[in-house]
Parts: C-alpha cells; structure tokens; sequence
C-alpha cells in the first residue's frame, strides 16, 4: 500500500526536488501540501510544476489534515514554522519527517516528549545527504585521535541559522569521544569579534555564507606534524532526496523521534 504524504514548502528549493522524489516514487503518493500561499490552487497550477499534478494546496494546516488521511508529514520549509508544523502533525498522529534546520534543544525535548505520548514516528534530520552522515561518522573516529579539531561549514547565503544543524551534529558526536579542550594559544585574543568562530568546548566553528554554494563542511583534525581533513559536498539539492525516501520508509516503523539519519543507516 502506497505511502500517503503531506508536503510542506513545496515552492522551495528542497520542496521542489522532494515533490519530484515523492511524485515519481511508485509507494509514495503526494496527497496535499501546505503553503504560507496560493489555498486552493493545485500545485500543478504552479508556474514550476508540470500541470498534471492534482495536488491540493492549503495554507491551513489543520484543515489540511482534517481532509486528508496522511501517513506522513514532511516540511521543508524556516524553523518558526516548523516546529509549529511538525506539533501539529504529532497531534494528529501523523509522522514527520523534518529537514527544516534550526529547532532549539527545548523544542526537540518537546517533541520527543510529544513523539513518545503519541506513539508516533518522528524523524528530524539535519541533514539527508547519506554522504554527509559519513563525513560525520568518520569525524568521529578519527576525533579519538585527534582532539585538535576546527569545523568549517560552507553554505548559500539565503540560509537562516548557523551554524548549520550538520556542524552541530558533527560537533555533539566527536565531544562524545573528545575531552573538552580550549584550542589555540591561551592567550589568544580575537582582535575582531567573531574571528575565532563559535566555541563549543573548546572546539572551533565557522560559517561561510555566499551565493554559488549549496552545503559543504570540512572538518580538520590538527596533530604533531600532520593534519587531516573529511570533507563532504552537496553539489544540489538532489543529494539530499535518497534520505527523505528512507526517512519517509523508516519512519512508518517508528513510535518515538530520532533526531539525526545517523541514527538509523
Ligand atoms: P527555501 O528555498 O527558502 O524554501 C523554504 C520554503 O518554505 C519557501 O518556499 C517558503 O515560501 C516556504 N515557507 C515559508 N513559510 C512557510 C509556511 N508558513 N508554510 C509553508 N511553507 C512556508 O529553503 P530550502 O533550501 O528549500 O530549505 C528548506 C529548509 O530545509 C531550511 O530549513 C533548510 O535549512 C533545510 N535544509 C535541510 C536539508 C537537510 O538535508 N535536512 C538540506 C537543505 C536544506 P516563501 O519563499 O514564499 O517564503
């Protein structure tokens, strides 16, 4: 039995690309989408799309769901609504799977909390690019033997948060081997605010904004007379679609959240 799916921010750049993921996906089936416009409208009526797709449109989102038997929610769209979406959703019993970046720790401890009481799958995914999960698995081996460890995300500058969710996760997982350690001179000093980046433990993270990229991160271990660099790139949002397509499987087997695709390759 197909997969039915509501899709939120199609317009976007990600939106985009899943409703070409979800549509050509013989087990999904793409039953609405929720917009901030355009209720009412199919989204083949949509200058971007091709005019078959007969996919309602709502800019509410309970009626959306109150008109429509979904398996599945899946938003991409800026984190305010985002985690107001993937709320409501979870009351509904329906199962998000979220790309939106940028959710604060009191809002993902509220959903997990909310995932649970509901006995209902959530999946939150900083990043969907399989790739990348690698780059952050591999960052975390070698941390153990390299605690000198400087992060550089590098993405388009129509991004929202920074540092990106990715660089967070990287982060979080090599502190789970990594003992917290200033880094640099201890009498280093920042003679422009900011220069140094942001400080987690002592570990060092910087965000690069600038139109032409997509999402790419180095992460670059220091030792005696040697570094090492894993670095991933995401040459277009394409990339990030074989994560949605497990996530939106996955996610049907779940009744709790799992923050992170890491958690379930
Ligand atoms: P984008 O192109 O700016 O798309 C965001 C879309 O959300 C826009 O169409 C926007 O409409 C729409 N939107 C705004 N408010 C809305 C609302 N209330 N209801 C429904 N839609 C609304 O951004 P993007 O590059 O596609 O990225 C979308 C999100 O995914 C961001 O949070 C980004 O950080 C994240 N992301 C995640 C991954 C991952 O792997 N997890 C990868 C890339 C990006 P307007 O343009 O009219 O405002």
């Amino acid at each position: 039995m197909a997969i039915n799916i509501i899709l939120a921010g199609p317009r976007g750049r990600m939106g985009y690309e899943a409703v070409q993921m979800i549509t050509n996906e013989e087990s999904f089936r793409l039953v609405a989408c929720l917009d901030h416009k355009h209720d009412g409208l199919t989204v083949g009526e949509l200058e971007q799309f091709r005019d078959d797709l007969q996919v309602p449109i709502y800019t509410d989102f309970d009626t959306c769901l109150k008109q429509h038997q979904a398996d599945v929610f899946v938003d991409l769209t800026i984190p305010e609504v985002g985690y107001k979406h993937t709320k409501t959703a979870l009351q509904y019993k329906v199962r998000p799977v979220v790309g939106t970046t940028g959710f604060t720790d009191e809002q993902l401890s509220e959903l997990k909390e909310l995932a649970k009481e509901q006995k209902r799958g959530c999946i939150i995914a900083p990043n969907f690019a399989i790739g990348a999960i690698l780059m952050m698995k591999f960052s975390k081996m070698a941390a153990k033997y390299f605690p000198d460890v400087e992060i550089i995300e590098k993405h388009h500058d129509q991004k929202l948060d920074a540092p990106s969710g990715t660089a967070k996760k990287t982060a979080e997982l090599i502190q789970d081997v990594r003992e917290s350690k200033k880094q640099g001179h201890p009498n280093e000093e920042e003679t422009l605010p900011g220069a140094r980046g942001a400080d987690m433990n002592g570990m060092r993270i910087h965000s690069m904004r600038l139109p032409g990229l997509v999402a790419h991160q180095e992460v670059i271990f220091g030792g005696a007379g040697q570094t090492l660099t894993i670095s991933h790139d995401s040459m277009n949002r394409a990339s990030f679609m074989d994560g949605i397509k497990e996530c939106v499987n996955q996610v049907m087997d779940l009744e709790e959240l799992v923050y992170g695709l890491e958690n379930l390759l």
